[in-house]
Order: structure tokens, then C-alpha cells, then sequence
């Protein structure tokens, strides 16, 4: 939906007026309507697998699936794991449209992404926000992984294009299946519109929580097929492991 983008801005300079904390209604003076102590409190993603960022209980390693299966994206960036309140606030983002929350992870999210930079993360040449199949996207009336491309794209000032990817199909919801049946749920769900021209570029793609990883492998591989030199993956949280809190 292209008319909305411009709607949540609107909204979200008129709560910056107002300035107070969209997780505690506290009123701040911060750039971002989010407070110092709610700040800090979010779950901050801490020791975590070096490729795909699935937590872990020291930093800098690599975890058994990946060197078992190495995925074909090189990195996943993620700020957050998916706990209290984030994933709160990715469901009141997403099932109940609350565009001044997604707003504000799109800019944590590019905070994040910035500090990596900083530290020796290559900059991406262009941003893809994973696509919503079309009934989900007419469902819901918007793409979260599309805004927060934008919101990342514009500002760290990179290209993002969104009429690449093309979901096909409607799979059942994923959170209701497990791994395997993901995978198998995945297979041909995607493919690169006549458009895309992926070939020696350096890809992000963007989505609000990776789980499984099954949806960003099909994409990085399609892409790799396709001549991309390197898929990352930027995302808003990352769940850990079955039975690891
Ligand atoms: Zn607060
Ligand atoms: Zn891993």
C-alpha cells in the first residue's frame, strides 16, 4: 500500500511533539519516543552465533547448525532477542497496526545497524524487505518488513527496492509450524521478479523476526543463484534456540 508510509510519518512527528515514551508514557527529551530506562531495558540480543545470531552462551562462535548447514547469507544483524516487551511490540506493530511503534523499531534497528557499520560491518548496496504474500498483504493493508526497510533506508542512506522478491502462493501461518515443515512449506514460495538484477551486488534483506531462518535461506539462495555476491540479514529480533529463555 504505497499511501501508507507517508501516514505514519505524519503520525509519528505529531507524538514526537508531544515527546513521551511509547513504552511507559513517561515524558522524555530523547530524539526517539522511547525513554533511557525503558531503553535499557529491552532485550539486548548479548552472546549470539556469529552468522546467524542465534543466542548463545559465549560471543564469537559459530553455532552447530551453521557449521553443520552453512546458510547462504554471510550475517544476521539483529538488536534485539525475541522476548518481552519486543515481541509485544512487533505484534502491536504488525496485528494492530501501530505505526508510530514500528516507526520507532525501524530506528532502533538503524541505530544498531549504524554502530555495526562503525565497527567494520560492510554496508549493504541495497536493501529488500522480505515480501508478504499478496492475501496477507491485502489482510493486513501494509508490509511490515517494507516499512521498516524504509525507515533503515532513509536513515542510513541506503537504496532499498521493494518490487524485487514476489512471494507466491499463501502457506499457512508459520509461527503454527516447526522447523521441517517450514522448510518444506517455503519450497517455491518465492521468486525474483524479471526486474531484479542482483548480479555482483552486495543485498540486505529485511524482516521483523527470524526464527527459523528458512524464509531468509530460500531468499539468500535465490539471490546467490542469481549472481548476488553477498546476502546479509537485518532483522528486528532473533528467537532463541527451543527451551533456551
Ligand atoms: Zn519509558
Ligand atoms: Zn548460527
Amino acid at each position: 500500500m504505497h499511501c501508507q508510509p507517508s501516514a505514519i510519518f505524519k503520525v509519528y512527528n505529531w507524538l514526537k511533539i508531544k515527546q513521551t515514551c511509547l513504552l511507559c508514557d513517561e515524558r522524555v527529551d530523547t530524539a526517539m519516543p522511547l525513554c533511557v530506562e525503558c531503553d535499557a531495558e529491552l532485550p539486548w540480543l548479548g552472546p549470539h552465533c556469529r552468522v546467524c545470531a542465534l543466542p548463545l552462551a559465549v560471543d564469537g562462535l559459530t553455532c552447530g547448525s551453521c557449521l553443520k548447514r552453512p546458510p547462504p547469507f554471510s550475517r544476521v544483524e539483529a538488536p534485539w532477542r525475541y522476548g518481552f516487551p519486543v515481541d509485544a511490540l512487533i505484534n502491536g506493530f504488525k496485528h494492530q497496526a501501530r505505526w508510530p511503534i514500528g516507526r520507532l523499531l525501524g530506528d532502533l534497528l538503524a541505530r544498531h545497524l549504524a554502530h555495526a557499520f562503525d565497527e567494520g560491518l560492510p554496508r549493504p548496496d541495497l536493501l529488500l524487505p522480505v515480501p508478504l504474500s499478496p492475501k496477507r498483504q491485502r489482510q493486513r493493508g501494509f508490509n511490515q518488513a517494507q516499512i521498516l526497510a524504509e525507515v533503515v533506508s532513509s536513515a542510513l542512506q541506503l537504496a532499498r527496492r521493494s518490487d524485487w522478491l514476489q512471494r507466491i502462493g499463501d502457506p499457512p501461518a508459520q509461527q503454527k509450524l516447526d522447523a521441517a515443515a517450514r522448510r518444506r512449506n517455503l519450497r517455491g514460495a518465492f521468486r525474483l521478479r524479471p526486474v531484479a538484477q542482483p548480479r555482483g551486488l552486495h543485498l540486505a534483506l529485511i524482516d521483523d523476526v527470524l526464527t527459523t531462518g528458512a524464509t531468509a535461506q530460500q531468499l539468500a539462495r535465490l539471490l546467490t543463484r542469481a549472481g548476488a555476491l553477498r546476502v546479509d540479514v537485518y532483522c528486528l529480533a532473533r528467537t532463541p534456540a527451543p527451551g533456551d529463555h
